[in-house]
């Protein structure tokens, strides 16, 4: 899409994403194309682009462009996967996932959340993304397996269900840790055995709790 932002997406993929070790072209593609502006609230339009997480309704957040690139590679997508994401928000990585994967199921438990989010996504035609509104946690059993999980918002221990879901090969990224601080983790199914899990730490991190049966009492 051209638009008066795409420098400003060009300049944030070369000085935040590229120079802090990203390098699958292509999510660096998709974050080139992406118009994060869609995605964040009016008065904030012109800080899109900026090297932070900022606000959006109900006290939830965008996340910073850098965690958004860094949990799509993480996810080792090639185009053929399906992909569950708990956590839409602004929806701006379930449209970031929407071109890298073939299917994206998104889950949010803010209903208000989830009707903007399908509203930017419709406006891309984004219609690969199924969005769901309920308890993440949960996962979305009818669709499963997934090749890929992500949770964007932070988990108080690894939600087993979302284990069960995951394919085998599969990979899960989330932020698990206390509510103030997480370790962004990134485990990868090796058997049937749900328990026979790869577990890669990719840094400390800090994301909105993670609400809902198996995540933080609200
Ligand atoms: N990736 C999003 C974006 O680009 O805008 C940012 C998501 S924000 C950091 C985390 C989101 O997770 C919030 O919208 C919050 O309402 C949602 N959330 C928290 N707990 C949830 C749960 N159990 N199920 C689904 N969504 C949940």
């Amino acid at each position: 899409m051209t638009d008066r932002f795409q420098k400003q997406r060009i300049r944030m993929v070369d000085t935040q994403i590229r120079v802090r070790g990203v390098s699958d072209q292509r999510v660096l593609t998709a974050m080139e194309k992406i118009p994060r502006h869609l995605f964040v609230d009016e008065g904030l339009i012109d800080q899109a682009y900026n090297d932070n997480p900022l606000p959006i309704e109900r006290q939830q957040t965008i996340s910073q462009p850098y965690i958004v690139a860094l949990m799509s590679e993480a996810l080792a997508l090639t185009g053929r996967e399906k992909v569950l994401e708990i956590g839409t928000g602004s929806g701006y990585q379930t449209a970031i996932l929407a071109e890298l994967a073939e299917r994206v199921f998104s889950i949010e438990r803010i209903a208000a959340l989830a009707t903007g989010a399908r509203r930017v996504l419709d406006v891309l035609n984004d219609y690969n993304v199924a969005i769901r509104v309920g308890d993440g946690t949960y996962g979305w059993r009818e669709e499963s397996p997934f090749e890929a999980i992500v949770v964007t918002a932070g988990a108080p221990r690894i939600p087993k269900l979302l284990i069960e879901q995951l394919a085998v090969g599969g990979r899960l990224v989330l932020p698990v840790g206390s509510r103030n601080s997480q370790a962004l983790l990134k485990l990868t199914r090796l058997s049937e055995d749900p328990e026979d899990l790869k577990q890669e730490d990719l840094g400390g991190c800090r994301f909105v709790d993670l609400i809902g049966e198996h995540g933080w009492a609200n």
